[in-house]
């Protein structure tokens, strides 16, 4: 006889996506013609640069000849890209070896996965407001979670807490939802904490791309004793525009070892027996972010999405409202004015100014009183939105 998986009914309904939909929905219903101003996406916007374009078509062109043709690719990912991620890392001056590298479908297949390595009685912490895959994939696989709040009082920057004691530790910087970013010396605290309690930080790097600030680590592995401690999960989806196309990367030092394991070894090993790799023609687009050409053209796309922060953040300056994000992330993530709730706050956008936005409380219970902006949104509609959103809150 079967027996399921009962944890699965342990998982909260993810209303917020649906209920943000039937809002909008409702609204224009109410008001048909009027249009929205849509700051609430968590997606890109722009499309794939012309490099990764090319390389595409000349994979395509190569699976149809008997001569350039390619069957399975190693399941840890092409060799090629391998390398080039670890040329990515090394030009920063951070020592990371093309074995190192797993090429993956995209940080979110791994966030999960990678739970394989870890006995269920350990332990996850999370900070909270948070991502929900984090909590999802926790509570799926029957692990206990360790909630930390992010508040305003410590800038949406908690400091690891030394009383409690756990074994995965979920940090994610830049932030989503909150567009915090660690500097070298809270993420310091975080690595010495994980060495400390033998514990393993799993790294949602996904967000690098929009770091402005010299003084925000791009990788872990920058920081002393990381390559102990901690796993780094990357993704194309925001850096380069690959949310549909599907890639991206793990890093996993070589002397990682937990209770005599090498995690790496066993990672490559969960990597042959569950997934066959990436697409070969994939694994070439992405090839193709890494050249020059490339860099330098995911930075152009990148730099439409900055602008967005630059043009909300100077109306949240100018209204003095509090927020944190936006300069070093896509999100800016604002508190509610008159502490109202942001389900409160989302209905009145969406009514008062046609701005819809996402209410932090879908990012769990304590993102309650705040709202997300995303920058991904079309530059003319974040500057029509920045316009209303002063316009509304000045009154
Ligand atoms: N991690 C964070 C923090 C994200 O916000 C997202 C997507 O929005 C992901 C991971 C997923 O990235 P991918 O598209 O590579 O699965």
């Amino acid at each position: 006889m079967i027996h399921m998986n009962r944890h699965y009914s342990d998982l909260k309904e993810s209303y917020l996506f649906f209920r943000i939909a039937e809002k909008i929905r409702e609204y224009q219903r109410m008001h048909p013609g009027k249009s929205l101003l849509r700051m609430g996406i968590g997606d890109v916007s722009l499309p794939l640069c012309p490099a990764v374009i090319t390389a595409l078509h000349e994979a395509v062109a190569m699976q149809g000849e008997k001569k350039t043709f390619h069957g399975y690719v190693s399941e840890t990912g092409d060799p090629l890209l391998r390398a080039a991620i670890a040329r990515h890392y090394q030009k920063r001056g951070v020592d990371i070896r093309e074995e190192e590298v797993f090429v993956s479908s995209g940080a979110s297949d791994e966030l999960g996965d990678l739970l394989d390595l870890f006995d269920a009685a350990s332990p996850a912490m999370i900070i909270e407001p948070a991502y929900p895959a984090y909590v999802d994939a926790s509570v799926i696989a029957g692990r206990e979670i360790l909630f930390v709040s992010a508040k305003e009082e410590n800038h949406f920057l908690p400091l690891p807490d030394e009383t409690s004691d756990p074994g995965i530790i979920y940090l994610c910087s830049p932030n989503n939802p909150t567009g915090a970013a660690m500097d070298r010396i809270t993420l310091q605290r975080w690595v010495d904490y994980a060495n400390g309690k033998d514990a393993v930080i799993l790294y949602d790097a996904a967000y690098v791309a929009f770091i402005n600030d010299p003084s925000i680590p791009h990788s872990i592995f920058e920081l002393p004793g990381a390559r102990t401690c901690a796993i780094e999960i990357c993704s194309l989806s925001k850096t380069a525009g690959f949310t549909g196309t599907r890639c991206g990367y793990t890093i996993i030092p070589k002397e990682l070892e937990k209770e005599g394991m090498n995690l790496s070894k066993m990672w490559t090993r969960n990597r042959t027996t569950k997934t066959n790799g990436v697409s070969f023609v994939i694994q070439r687009g992405a090839l193709a972010v890494f050249t020059e050409e490339g860099q330098k053209e995911i930075q152009e796309t990148l730099s439409v999405y900055r602008a967005n922060g630059r043009v909300f953040t100077e109306a949240l300056d100018a209204l003095g409202v509090y927020y944190t994000g936006g300069k070093n992330a896509p999100y800016i993530w604002v508190k509610c004015p008159e502490g109202k709730g942001s389900w409160e706050v989302f209905d009145e956008l969406l009514e008062e100014a046609q701005i819809v936005c996402t209410p932090g409380q879908g990012f769990g219970e304590s993102g309650e009183g705040y709202i997300r902006f995303s920058m991904f949104a079309d530059p003319d509609d974040t500057i029509e939105a920045a316009r209303r959103l002063k316009a509304l809150w000045k009154k």
